[in-house]
């Protein structure tokens, strides 16, 4: 687990009328009805709004998300860029970022991006199996997404990708290799979303027909906590959000699926039981003290003091230490009692 930035980013959410397709599992189309393109003065509002909030130290950039930002009306992506852009220009905003799809991407829009101090651009990328994004209608290939980043790549921006677990006819073997062919893209930030199946889009009737599965919490957890590990610790790609956003409104209208307020928590607190877990075995303890960093106390302990009730369970008294020395993640043995 990698030490956290602080970041207070300024979110303006885009609607995706531009967006030619329909994801099985997005609910864009349905809550989009209520949502309208930002206007110029709501993006200057949201970025004043950004500056008298904002803490001395903490890095900010002006956000567009919405998933297709690319693919909306050029006119409207112009007239928000150019709205932001002074911003960044100032040194208010340390820069812009959108979202969009990797079938969305040329030489010509992201000299437009460039042109408006548009510094990252994030990939839905969602899987790198042609067969499960095809029955997810997702409407581009993982060569789509393969050539996107390196177009992205190769015109100087920071790049992000978006994966997804738990997709129709996606497995845990099929994520990691979908997660292996998106570090070899070397993306600078990666973002992991669980599948919910949200109310309105066409996962719901297959999920009520009976054609689909979610994963449950517990699959999510052990499997984003894995993925987790693989980017964070043996790849050094930073995982920059794991689940979605507990404000997002799609948690009101989630139908079923491995939804919490908290999931990332929920994977850490899952990699520190693993790992103390491991060291009581390699100490054949069963009494351990074991430090952490202060910050990361509470995964430790975990959610609701739930690793602590897991290793009572099974017989293992584990105290949790606060320790500036130890690094973010890291776990160092204390006093031993075997
Ligand atoms: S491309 Fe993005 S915005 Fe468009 S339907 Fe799919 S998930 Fe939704």
């Amino acid at each position: 687990m990698m030490n956290k930035t602080r970041h207070a980013n300024v979110a303006l959410f885009v609607p995706h009328a531009g967006c030619p397709h329909q994801c099985s599992f997005c609910n864009q189309r349905h809550i989009a009805g209520a949502q309208a393109v930002p206007s110029d003065e709501a993006v200057r509002a949201a970025c004043e709004e950004a500056l008298r909030t904002r803490r001395a130290g903490v890095d900010a950039q002006i956000a567009f998300f919405g998933g297709s930002f690319t693919a909306i009306d050029r006119d409207d992506m112009e007239r928000l860029l150019a709205a932001a852009y002074p911003y960044v220009k100032r040194g208010d905003f340390s820069g812009i970022r959108i979202s969009t799809r990797p079938d969305a991407i040329d030489e010509e829009r992201l000299a437009v991006l460039k042109a408006y101090g548009v510094t990252t651009v994030e990939l839905g990328a969602q899987s790198m199996d042609d067969a499960v994004l095809r029955r997810c209608h997702r409407g581009h290939t993982a060569n789509d997404v393969e050539r996107a980043a390196e177009l992205i790549r190769n015109a100087g921006f920071s790049l992000g990708l978006q994966m997804m677990t738990g997709l129709p006819l996606d497995t845990d073997d099929g994520a990691f290799c979908t997660a292996e062919r998106l570090a070899a893209l070397s993306p600078d930030e990666v973002r992991i979303y669980p599948t919910l199946v949200v109310e309105g889009t066409p996962l719901a009737e297959e999920y009520r027909a009976g054609t689909y599965q979610p994963q449950t919490l517990e699959q999510a957890v052990s499997l984003c906590a894995r993925l987790l590990t693989f980017f964070e610790e043996e790849r050094h790609i930073p995982v920059i959000r794991l689940g979605l956003h507990a404000e997002e409104s799609l948690f009101e209208h989630c139908l079923a699926g491995p939804v919490h307020p908290a999931f990332r928590e929920l994977c850490e607190s899952r990699l520190f039981r693993e790992k103390i877990a491991a060291l009581l075995k390699k100490e054949n303890a069963t009494v351990l003290t074991v430090r952490v960093h202060p910050s990361c106390v509470s995964r430790a302990v975990g959610h609701r003091r739930e690793n602590h009730t897991w290793f009572c369970d099974r017989g293992y008294s584990v105290t949790i230490q606060a320790d500036e020395a130890v690094a973010y993640g890291e776990i160092k043995r204390g006093e031993v009692v075997t």
